[in-house]
């Protein structure tokens, strides 16, 4: 499908959403992605393809992606995005991916590392979109104070007493301490993951360690970024 560029959005730090309007009407669910072509002069060794998730929540209607811009170290598909006009199109395919919420009832984890927030956008808009309690934790690992989304998910926070959202800056990681200390029981909520891949694997072993059943536990890798 074609997606239309109806305008941009700049968001903390060196952070991005792009909105877009589909050729066709789309339904997906909150915390799926879609992949990109984006054909462009000059393509670097990485291509002129990429995933995204899709940052906006179902009843926003229009699909928005959200990401980071490295400046000149940045590859020639985001230069080209970051080029794009309102009104330019690109080609997507999808929606996919099972990083989605299947009981909104249960307690969850939300761990997020920089611009792997992506994904808990969509999900807690939609969450409280729908009427759900939401119930649990967000555990939001940043480099610096340019956190994106904060303003947005704390105004939703505000309307859930049971949701609560803990930053982790700097040097300040998300680690073992911080996930026991967020869910004394680790047999009952759902762990999700969200991030660069190196730190999605770090949480894999962590999970491990801290024997949470593996059924409770959903991960997203964004290739493409480092970590820490
Ligand atoms: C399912 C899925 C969902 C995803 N969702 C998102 C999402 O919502 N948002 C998102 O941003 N990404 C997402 N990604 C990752 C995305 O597809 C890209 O891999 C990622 O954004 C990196 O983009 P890029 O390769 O264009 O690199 P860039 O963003 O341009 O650069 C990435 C890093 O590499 C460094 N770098 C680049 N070139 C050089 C160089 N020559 N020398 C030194 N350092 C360099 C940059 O400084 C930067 O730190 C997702 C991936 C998957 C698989």
């Amino acid at each position: 499908m074609q997606l239309k560029l109806l305008t941009t959005k700049k968001e903390a730090g060196d952070a991005t959403s792009f909105i877009f309007e589909p050729d066709a009407p789309l339904e997906w669910k909150a915390g799926e992605y879609m992949f990109y072509k984006l054909p462009h002069e000059n393509t670097d060794n990485r291509g002129d393809e990429r995933w995204f998730t899709i940052s906006s929540a179902p009843f926003e209607k229009h699909i928005m992606l959200t990401t980071r811009f490295a400046g000149d170290k940045a590859s020639s598909f985001k230069k080209r995005l970051f080029a794009m006009k309102p009104g330019e199109e690109v080609e997507a395919k999808g929606s996919e991916g099972d990083f989605i919420i299947d009981e909104p009832d249960r307690e969850y984890v939300f761990i997020a590392g920089g611009i792997g927030v992506t994904p808990y956008r969509s999900i807690i808009l939609d969450l409280d979109n729908k009427g759900a309690k939401i119930k649990g934790k967000m555990l939001y690992g940043n480099k610096d104070e340019n956190i994106v989304f904060k303003e947005e998910l704390e105004e939703v926070a505000k309307r859930h007493p049971e949701f609560e959202i803990r930053y982790f800056i700097g040097d300040k990681h998300v680690d073992a301490e911080a996930i026991r200390s967020a869910a004394p029981d680790l047999k009952s909520p759902i762990f999700y993951v969200s991030g660069p891949e190196p730190m999605v694997e770090a949480f894999e072993k962590t999970f491990l360690d801290l024997e949470i059943p593996q059924e409770n536990t959903r991960r997203d890798y964004f290739p493409g970024y480092v970590w820490p």
